[in-house]
C-alpha cells in the first residue's frame, strides 16, 4: 500500500520511518531541496543563533540519540538538529524515499485513491501520481501572521516611503545586518526575545522590545531544588508533576505555576518594567524561554519601549522586526476537506482531530503529523507511529463514541475562555494518551509491583520519550534501557 507524505520536517521524517516498519511504500513530497523543515539550516525559518529550548533528550526520536553531542551539550543547535536529522534517515535508510523540490499543490480523494498533483520546482513540470493513502506533515508555521495595527497610531506605509524596514522574524537569518542600527522587535515570545538577544550582540545596534503583556522569561537551565541548574525540560516533565497538575483546578493550577516561576525567574522581580504583579498569579501568564534576556534587560543593553510610536513617527527607528506568529495553510485541501476538518488557520489548534492527527472516520485514509502547535519531537514520534499503524490495519482505528467524545474534547479546547497557547499543555499526559492507543505504554500499576525501581524511574524522574520503546509493538527494550540510562545517569550526575 503506497502512502504520500508532505512535509520532509521532523514529523515528515518520522512518518516516513514509521510507514516503512509498518509495511507501506512512502513517498515525501517536500518542497525544498532537502530535509529539516524548519530545521534545514538553508531553506528553514530558524536564524543563525538559534538553539532548540528544550534539551536534546526531550527534542529526540526515541530509539535514536544524538551521537555527536557530548554530556552537557544539551540544547542543540539548528546545524545540530540537521546533522541528527540526516544521520536518522541514513540509519534507517529511508533517502530513497524523498522527492525533494516538489512542492504539492493539489491533494484530492477520488475513486478510493489520494491523486496527488506536485510540481517539480527545478523544471517547473507539474506531475500527477496515485496513492492509498495521505499524511500531512507540512507543519504549522508557514506564513507571516498579519502585523498591519499591531502598533496603534502607526502608518506602517508612511514609515516605509519615509525609508524604514518592516520585516518578519521568518525573514531574520542574522544580527550582521542590523549592525549599527535602531531597530524595534515586535513580540515577547521565544522568538522575539531571542531576536533582541541576538541583536544586542551588534556594536552600535540600539534594540527597543515592543510588547503589550508581561510574560514569564527564563533560561533553558533553572534550579532544581538545592542541585544545580539543569535543563528546564527536566524540572518541568514528569508523570508525578504532570498528574499533579491534574488534579488542580485553573486557578490552583496558575497560582502554582506562576509562583513557580518566581522563584526561577527572580531576576524578574527586580525589573520594575517587565515585573508581573501578585494580584495576577491566579491568571494564566504564558512562559518564554531565552537565555539572558533579563541579564541584557537589568545592565541596560536594550530598552522596553511601551510607547513606540514617538521613535518611530519622528524617524528614530530604521528596521521594526514583527515576531508575531505564523499561520498555517492547507491550500493543498479543497475547501470542503478543509471545511470537514474544522480548519482554522492561526495555527493553535489548526484542525479538530482524535489526538490531534486523526480525521472523523468518514475520512478514512487521511491523516495528520504534527499539524497543531506543541509539536514536541515525542509527540510527533507518537503520532506518526499510531497513524502509520492504523493505516496499515496493525491497530484498529477508535469506536465511534471514542471519536465524538474525542472530537467533542478538542471543540472545547477551541473554544475555552481564555484560549489556551497549546491545545494540550498537559504535554507527558498527551503523550501518555498516544502511548496508550499503540500499546506502548508501559504497565505502572504493575510495575510498582514487580520493578518499583523501573516504576521509579519511569513515575518520578524526568520523562524521557525512549520510555515509549520498552514494550509493546515496535518496541526496542534493550536499546530503551540502555537510552534511558543514559538519560538517568546525566540527570544524577547533575545533583
Ligand atoms: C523560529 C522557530 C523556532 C522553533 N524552536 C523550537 C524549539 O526550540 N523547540 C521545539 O520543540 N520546537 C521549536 N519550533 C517548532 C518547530 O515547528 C518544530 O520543532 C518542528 O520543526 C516541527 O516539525 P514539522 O516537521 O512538523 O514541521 P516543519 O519543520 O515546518 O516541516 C514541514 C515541511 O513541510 C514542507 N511543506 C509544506 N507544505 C508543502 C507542500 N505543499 N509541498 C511540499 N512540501 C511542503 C515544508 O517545506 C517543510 O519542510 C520552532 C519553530 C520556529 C518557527
Amino acid at each position: 500500500m503506497k502512502v504520500a507524505i508532505i512535509g520532509a520536517g521532523i514529523s515528515g521524517i518520522t512518518a516516513c520511518k514509521e510507514s516503512v516498519a509498518c509495511g507501506l511504500l512512502p513517498t515525501v513530497f517536500e518542497q525544498h531541496e532537502g530535509y529539516g523543515g524548519n530545521w534545514n539550516p538553508k531553506s528553514g525559518k530558524t536564524w543563525n543563533s538559534i538553539r532548540s529550548n528544550i534539551s536534546k533528550y526531550t527534542f529526540m526520536y526515541s530509539d535514536f540519540p544524538y551521537s555527536f553531542l557530548k554530556q552537557g551539550e544539551d540544547f542543540a543547535t539548528t546545524n545540530d538538529i540537521y546533522r541528527y536529522l540526516g544521520e536518522y534517515i541514513k540509519e534507517f535508510q529511508i533517502e530513497k524515499y524523498f522527492r525533494f523540490q516538489s512542492i504539492v499543490l493539489k491533494a484530492c480523494y477520488k475513486d478510493e485513491k489520494w491523486n496527488i498533483t506536485y510540481r517539480y520546482i527545478k523544471t517547473g513540470q507539474e506531475h500527477q501520481m496515485k496513492f492509498d493513502f495521505l499524511i500531512v506533515a507540512s507543519g504549522v508555521f508557514d506564513r507571516p501572521l498579519p502585523y498591519e495595527g499591531i502598533i496603534e497610531g502607526v502608518d506602517l506605509e508612511k514609515f516605509k516611503e519615509s525609508g524604514g524596514k518592516v520585516i518578519h522574524s521568518l525573514y531574520y537569518k542574522d544580527s550582521e545586518e542590523f549592525r549599527g542600527k535602531r531597530v524595534l522587535v515586535v513580540g515577547n515570545g521565544n522568538s522575539g526575545c531571542d531576536i533582541v538577544t541576538d541583536l544586542i550582540r551588534q556594536p552600535n545596534t540600539e534594540v527597543y522590545h515592543y510588547f503589550r503583556r508581561n510574560y514569564w522569561i527564563c533560561g533553558r537551565y533553572i534550579p532544581n531544588g538545592n542541585k544545580e541548574r539543569v535543563p528546564l525540560d527536566w524540572v518541568f516533565y514528569s508523570r508525578l508533576k504532570q498528574d499533579a497538575s491534574l488534579k488542580r483546578s485553573e486557578t490552583e493550577k496558575n497560582l502554582a505555576t506562576n509562583s513557580f516561576f518566581e522563584k526561577i525567574s527572580p531576576l524578574q522581580l527586580d525589573i520594575e518594567s517587565i515585573r508581573i504583579p501578585k494580584d495576577q498569579y491566579n491568571t494564566f501568564i504564558p512562559l518564554t524561554i531565552c537565555d539572558g534576556y533579563l541579564e541584557n534587560l537589568r545592565d541596560n543593553k536594550f530598552k522596553v519601549e511601551r510607547n513606540p510610536q514617538a521613535l518611530i513617527n519622528s524617524n528614530q527607528i530604521d528596521i521594526i522586526i514583527f515576531c508575531n506568529g505564523f499561520s498555517c495553510s492547507l491550500d493543498f485541501l479543497d475547501s470542503d476537506t478543509q471545511k470537514r476538518l474544522q480548519f482554522q488557520s492561526d495555527s493553535y489548534q489548526t484542525m479538530i482531530l482524535y489526538k490531534e492527527c486523526i480525521p472523523p472516520l468518514d475520512m478514512k485514509g487521511l491523516a495528520f503529523v504534527g499539524v497543531f502547535r506543541g509539536t514536541y519531537t515525542t509527540v510527533l514520534e507518537l503520532q506518526a507511529r499510531m497513524v502509520t499503524m492504523m493505516l496499515s490495519g496493525q491497530i484498529p482505528y477508535p469506536s465511534q463514541e471514542t471519536m465524538t467524545t474525542n472530537l467533542n474534547a478538542e471543540l472545547d479546547i477551541r473554544y475555552a475562555i481564555p484560549r489556551k497557547l497549546f491545545p494540550h499543555p498537559d504535554y507527558v499526559n498527551f503523550a501518555d494518551s498516544i502511548a496508550r492507543v499503540i500499546q506502548c505504554l508501559p504497565d505502572f500499576e504493575k510495575l510498582k509491583e514487580t520493578d518499583p525501581e523501573l516504576y521509579n524511574r519511569l513515575y518520578n524522574l524526568p520523562h524521557n520519550c525512549s520510555c515509549y520503546r520498552l514494550v509493546g509493538p515496535h518496541s526496542k527494550p534493550k536499546l530503551a534501557e540502555m537510552l534511558l540510562n543514559q538519560f538517568l545517569n546525566d540527570v544524577d550526575s547533575r545533583k
